[in-house]
């Protein structure tokens, strides 16, 4: 397991996670920044636990992120 977190409040809306990891980000329409899809928290730090299929995305957009807000760690289910 994964864990994906996303403090959403510092997200300039640059696109490149939504692109990377249409499964796991998508922009919103109503403030222009990235919403991690599926979080158990919502708001300004969004988390997600998820399985290690997403991993190599989720390390990908981790990467990109110009302002990295994007987090991504090992955890047990
Ligand atoms: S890559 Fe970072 S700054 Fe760009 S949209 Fe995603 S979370 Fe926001």
């Amino acid at each position: 397991m994964i864990s994906i977190s996303l403090q959403q409040k510092k997200c300039i809306g640059c696109n490149y996670c939504a692109e990377i990891a249409p499964e796991l980000f998508r922009m919103s329409k109503k403030d222009g920044k990235s919403v991690l899809l599926h979080a158990t928290h919502k708001g300004d730090y969004q988390n997600l636990k998820t399985n290690d299929f997403f991993r190599e995305d989720a390390l990908k957009c981790k990467e990109v992120c110009p302002v990295k807000i994007i987090k991504v760690h090992d955890c047990k289910s």
